[in-house]
């Protein structure tokens, strides 16, 4: 029986540490999760301005071509002056320059403004770019740790759960059911010491004729107020 009682208790250690490991391990994936968050966020800022100054570089290159082909206009009309006989003819060449040349002059303007829009953009992104890359080293640090406890974990987690299966094969099955119950509903503690008559699993005073028989019987013993599987140690 004693072996039992052994089996049980190297069981129960393992079970704790591996239940210790695994809480550990989803406090860690969930703060390396946060971490690539707040990392994905900026990136998102940075990925969201740089599209930004993009459309901002194309609408830009369209006003230049536009200006281009006013600008060709103007030189061709210019060119056709020397050559005009009417003075009719004259005035409304130099009407339609007058217009051309106006709408260069606005298109210039709306390229000014576009510069001025895609240089406060562009600021805004290199300012992002450098909060990303600080904030990337600040946490790539932070990281490289986690995945190192982690894999640390991965190998000790393995390593016990072989001795845990092995521990667990060799109870008979009605015992593996009620400690398997009892570790999870009784926080990890499905096996406990009576010590001076009393179950310290719950506090509560055991029968004395129970209690005293934990010392003699050769079966496994619940407490009858909180189904713990009962131990004692060796009197002295
Ligand atoms: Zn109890």
């Amino acid at each position: 029986m004693q072996d039992k009682v052994e089996l049980l208790k190297e069981l129960q250690g393992i079970d704790q540490d591996l239940h210790r490991i695994q809480s550990s391990r989803k406090e860690l994936g969930k703060e390396r999760a946060d971490l690539g968050a707040n990392l994905d966020k900026v990136q998102a800022m940075v990925d969201s301005l740089t599209a930004e100054v993009e459309k901002l570089q194309a609408e830009r290159k369209e006003l230049t071509a536009a200006l281009r082909q006013e600008e060709e206009n103007v030189a061709k009309a210019e060119s056709r002056l020397s050559a005009i006989k009417t003075q009719k003819e004259y005035v409304a060449v130099l009407k339609e320059i007058d217009t051309a040349k106006k709408l260069n002059k606005d298109l210039q303007d709306r390229i000014e403004a576009k510069d001025v829009e895609i240089d406060g953009l562009s600021s805004d992104r290199k300012e992002k770019e450098g909060e990303l890359a600080a904030l990337s080293e600040k946490i790539s640090g932070r990281l490289d740790e986690i995945g190192s406890v982690l894999a640390g974990y991965d190998e000790e987690a393995t390593g016990q759960t072989g001795q845990r299966d092995g521990l667990f094969g060799q109870l008979p099955v009605p015992l593996r059911k009620r400690y398997q119950l009892l570790f999870e509903r009784r926080g990890g503690m499905a096996m406990v010491e009576a010590r001076n008559g009393t179950c310290s699993g719950c506090n509560m005073q055991l029968p004395p004729q129970l209690f005293n028989s934990l010392y003699t019987i050769k079966e496994i013993q619940s407490c009858p107020h909180c189904g713990r599987l009962l131990f004692v140690l060796p009197l002295a």
